[in-house]
């Protein structure tokens, strides 16, 4: 049954992007706990609760290792250094994406090489791959934004045909599928953990899966400064201090327990949002959610023609959005070193101009849901 939004000027309803409150105080008595146990055993590094967390984050991905480190960039260095990417490799990536994906890149000496995106699906753009692909190129690492994986089968088969490294860059898509498949589908995937991801820590953290025992012996050794497993002062290689602590694991083992719940009602809140935008067609654009996959929607986003007005005008009515991302990487200052200039990535251009992430997290209300709708409504007959 259709329940009826009632407008009323006396109710002022505030919609945030992101709630981490209602989250918090809905499994409080559980994360508490977690935190409270860690701190009485004072086991702060390389405790229970990070080893759990790794088993069962690897279970949960359908990979053999699970390597919890400080955050997703880190996450991210650690694939590339296993994987041997270093000064003088081009990577294959999108300029349509947060930074440190290609950050990271560029921290271990590499070059990214950016390629367009998807009009649809945002993700990376398949027609483009190959003749991006030079002497040089050793990867190619594919976004899966938004919540939706990148289409996985056709970069395999490529990566295969010129014996490239795929490492995917899984941190807005815990739990997504490819073909009835969790992410990631290659060997190696890399997720943040940061406190608005679909699983999130209270704090940074970050995780790098993977089946190959080399890599993830390689990454838990460089990650822990270098140490050769069980002795303190032997270092094998020259390492980091990348670790995940063992309070932010604690949480994280709380929460990943209830991540398949909070991804089906993301999808459901979804779900709602398209049913009920679906008249405003030609005044916008839904999200497209590919045939080969589950959509996990970290972020709910909408393509508009007026984009900067209806986010001014929704911000006006308690409507907090977020345009992910306003300037591509080929574009921002850190990376003018690269070369590339305006009209390199039309689609990703266009994309910066049109996208705008509405309200979402699991525990976003219908009432929230319906509220958002009529608001854009009214913006469009105005
Ligand atoms: C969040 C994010 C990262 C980085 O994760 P942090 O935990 O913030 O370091 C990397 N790539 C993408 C696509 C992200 O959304």
């Amino acid at each position: 049954m259709e329940k009826q939004y009632i407008m009323s000027p006396e109710i002022e309803m505030k919609v945030p992007l992101v709630d981490l409150k209602v989250q918090y105080s809905l499994l409080k008595d559980e994360i508490d706990g977690a935190i409270q146990r860690v701190i009485d055993n004072t086991e702060f590094i390389k405790g229970n609760d990070l080893k759990e967390f790794e088993e069962e984050f690897a279970k949960f991905c359908g990979k053999k290792f699970a390597i919890g480190c400080s955050s997703g960039t880190t996450a991210l260095e650690l694939a590339f250094r296993v994987s041997g990417i270093s000064p003088g490799d081009e990577i294959i990536t999108v300029a349509n994406t947060f930074t440190a994906t290609a950050s990271t890149i560029v921290n271990v000496g590499a070059s990214p090489k950016f390629i367009d995106v998807d009009e649809d699906t945002f993700n990376m753009s398949i027609g483009d791959i190959e003749k991006n692909i030079s002497q040089k190129t050793k990867a190619i690492v594919p976004v899966h934004l938004y919540g939706q994986p990148s289409d996985m089968a056709p970069i395999m088969e490529i990566a295969e045909k010129h014996n490239l490294t795929v490492i995917e860059d899984c941190a807005q898509a815990h739990g997504a599928e490819y073909e009835g498949k969790r992410i990631p589908v290659s060997n190696i995937g890399c997720f943040s953990f940061y406190p608005s991801k679909n699983l999130g820590a209270f704090g940074d953290a970050g995780c790098v899966v993977t089946d190959d025992e080399m890599k993830a012996s390689m990454a838990s050794m460089l990650l822990d400064a270098g140490r050769v497993r069980g002795k303190k002062y032997e270092h094998d290689l020259v390492g980091f201090n990348y670790r995940m602590d063992n309070i932010q694991a604690a949480i994280l083992n709380v929460k990943l327990k209830y991540l398949q719940e909070f991804n089906t009602k993301r999808r459901k809140n979804a779900k709602l949002y398209n049913d009920l935008l679906s008249e405003l067609k030609g005044k916008i654009n839904l999200p497209f959610e590919a045939d080969y996959s589950k959509h996990v929607y970290y972020v709910y986003t909408i393509k508009a023609n007026d984009r900067d007005k209806l986010a001014l005008f929704l911000g006006q009515n308690g409507i907090t959005t977020q345009i992910y991302y306003p300037i591509p990487l080929h574009l921002q200052k850190a990376y003018r070193q690269l070369g590339y200039k305006e009209g390199d990535f039309p689609v990703t251009e266009k994309l910066s101009k049109e996208v705008l992430s509405l309200p979402m997290y699991p525990e976003l209300t219908e009432e929230q849901i319906r509220f958002v709708v009529e608001k854009i409504k009214s913006f469009f007959s105005s």
